[in-house]
């Protein structure tokens, strides 16, 4: 088995894998390895019982020479000071792949959020917000859910930036309710992001997108709008998706030769993504194990549940009939598993170009909190559709101009557009 990588170390060395193909200067380089700031702090929370309880939170911002700094805050037991320094990293290129005007940032609280009663839930949003609101904003950095967070909680968490602001500042926080100031086709966003990116592939491999399959690992929010828009945007056929059961503490595979009806699962799929077996089974679904979406006769895989799953134990299983691999997750497949979907030339659409279609709706939904006009769900989703193509061609032209893997030639537009910006603007 491999062992368990330290992210942020993960970030630096894939980082340092592109620097030194682009022969990037040595004060470039010691500026992008680092994050520029990192708050870390105490968040004392008042208990139902009438006790405090401390929690610790961060934030980082790893860089923001393209504009604000932009990333998620994650309620999660196992979080780490190098876990959110390497996601802040992680958004620095996210953002600068996309084309956004945005910076790389992230934010955490160390607490397993099920172990809290919606009080406690709210007073620690609250009490993220009083520790951090001087250094964050509409101008600086703007968080947004992940792991852990809700709509809800960043509702509470716009309220108290706008209590301490003394004015009503939606633009500090993205992922809001929708009649709260947040934007229609959020939901979808990503997943649809991800079909886009999976549509530009096929054009550029000559292969007609109708009648095509995929297999898709998870079936939570990004799983599921993969599979809604390959089925209804590219007329394929989705054969399997997975989910993690809580009960029997492991992953199923939910597979349909002639289809699966996203619809239909989604009505027997709980909030965390984890679809009902018997029901399933009952509809005439195959329920195989957890591994059985990986090894699927498919043109599409796309793992989009979580971090690597694609190792070197597996990867020889992926059938020679895979075309592309969309990484709809992010960090699916580790480097070792890179090196033989590179040999095998399965084409690859990376993680944060691949799945860079929630942030961009989060800019989106910034931009209309500035404006205070909201826009259709049909406006986003073609402003989205615009700016997930225009990126994949952005990187594709690389991949070819200087014949890089796909992953690196992701990196290398996202590195040069930041070098680009910070000798802009006179830091270098
Ligand atoms: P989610 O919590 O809504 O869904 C996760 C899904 O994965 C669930 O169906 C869960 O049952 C399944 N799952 C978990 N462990 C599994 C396992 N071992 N085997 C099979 N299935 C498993 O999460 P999400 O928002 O869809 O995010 C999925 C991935 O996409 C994550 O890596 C996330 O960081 C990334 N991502 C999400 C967004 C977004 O907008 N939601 C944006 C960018 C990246």
């Amino acid at each position: 088995m491999a062992e368990e990588k330290n992210p942020f170390e993960m970030a630096q060395a894939q980082f340092d894998h592109v620097a030194e193909q682009m022969n990037l200067e040595p004060s470039v380089r010691n500026m992008l390895r680092w994050p520029m700031r990192e708050f870390r702090f105490q968040i004392p929370v008042r208990m139902d019982d009438g006790s405090i309880e401390v929690f610790f939170g961060f934030r980082v911002q790893h860089n923001d020479a393209r504009g604000p700094a932009k990333g998620g805050i994650r309620f999660a037991a196992n979080e780490t000071l190098d876990t959110v320094r390497a996601l802040a990293t992680w958004m620095t290129w996210k953002c600068a792949v996309a084309d956004i005007p945005l910076g790389g940032g992230k934010g955490g609280v160390v607490v397993d959020p099920a172990s809290l009663t919606t009080g406690e839930k709210e007073r620690l949003c609250r009490g993220w917000i009083d520790a951090v609101w001087k250094v964050i904003g509409p101008r600086n950095d703007v968080p947004a859910p992940d792991v852990g967070t809700t709509p809800q909680m960043m509702g509470w968490m716009m309220d108290e930036y706008s209590k301490l602001k003394g004015e009503y500042t939606p633009g500090v926080i993205t992922g809001k309710p929708v009649g709260s100031g947040g934007s229609l086709g959020r939901t979808a966003a990503t997943g649809f992001g991800v079909v886009i990116h999976i549509r530009e592939a096929m054009k550029h491999l000559k292969m007609p997108s109708a009648g095509k399959t995929a297999s898709i690992q998870g079936f939570g929010n990004v799983a599921q709008y993969a599979a809604i828009n390959f089925i209804e945007m590219l007329q394929g056929k989705v054969i399997s998706v997975s989910s993690w059961d809580r009960t029997d503490r492991c992953a199923y595979t939910f597979t349909k030769e002639d289809g699966i009806d996203p619809y239909f699962l989604q009505s027997i799929t709980d909030q965390y993504g984890t679809i009902d077996k018997e029901e399933a089974a009952a509809a005439g679904y195959k329920v195989e194990d957890g591994d059985a979406w990986l090894k699927k006769d498919v043109d599409v895989l796309i793992p989009a549940a979580r971090e690597g799953v694609i190792t070197e134990d597996n990867v020889e299983q992926i059938s020679e009939q895979v075309a592309i691999l969309a990484e709809g997750a992010n960090g699916p497949t580790t480097l070792e598993a890179d090196a033989v979907l590179k040999k095998r030339g399965v084409f690859l659409i990376p993680d944060f170009l691949c799945n860079s279609g929630g942030v961009t709706c989060s800019y989106f939904e910034q931009v209309q909190n500035d404006m205070n006009y909201y826009w259709s769900e049909e406006e986003v989703l073609s402003k989205l559709d615009q700016k997930m193509s225009k990126a994949f061609k952005a990187v594709l032209q690389m991949s070819l101009e200087k014949n890089l893997f796909m992953r690196d030639a992701a990196y290398w537009v996202a590195i040069a557009s930041v070098e680009r910006a910070m000798r802009l603007r006179g830091w270098l």
